[in-house]
């Protein structure tokens, strides 16, 4: 289960970026379908990886992003959270690709610190 590594991950970072003295109650995550994450299996690493840390009960989002189709027969681009779905033309599971990033969108803390807002690849300081 390799959410477990990724929240353990993600708990350094946010004890990183955390306003001092506010608690945490949300996290905001971004992930790329790619990453192949199961929101609920998160959750639950999330709850694990937290437990007895001062991030405790902290509220995990995830935002799942989703893959994109383009289908080469009639050209046509969407986005879907399952990679494989047939064209409204009948072609069949057009050419899925997606994103593996997995960003730190948002730190909510309970006092109204403004939010920690951070990317993975580009923190402040
Ligand atoms: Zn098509």
């Amino acid at each position: 289960m390799h959410e477990f590594s990724i929240a353990e991950a993600l708990a350094a970072q946010v004890a990183l970026y955390a306003p001092a003295g506010g608690r945490v109650l949300e996290v905001e995550i971004r992930v790329g379908a790619l990453r192949g994450l199961e929101p609920e299996a998160m959750r639950m690493c999330w709850d694990a990886v937290t437990y007895q840390t001062p991030l405790a009960g902290s509220n995990l989002l995830m935002d799942a992003r989703p893959w994109s189709l383009a289908c080469p027969a009639c050209g046509r681009e969407w986005e879907s959270p399952v990679p494989f779905v047939d064209c409204e033309c009948g072609e069949q599971s057009p050419n899925p690709t997606a994103d593996d990033e997995l960003l730190l969108v948002a730190i909510s803390t309970e006092d109204d610190v403004p939010a920690g807002t951070a990317a993975s690849t580009e923190a402040p300081r």
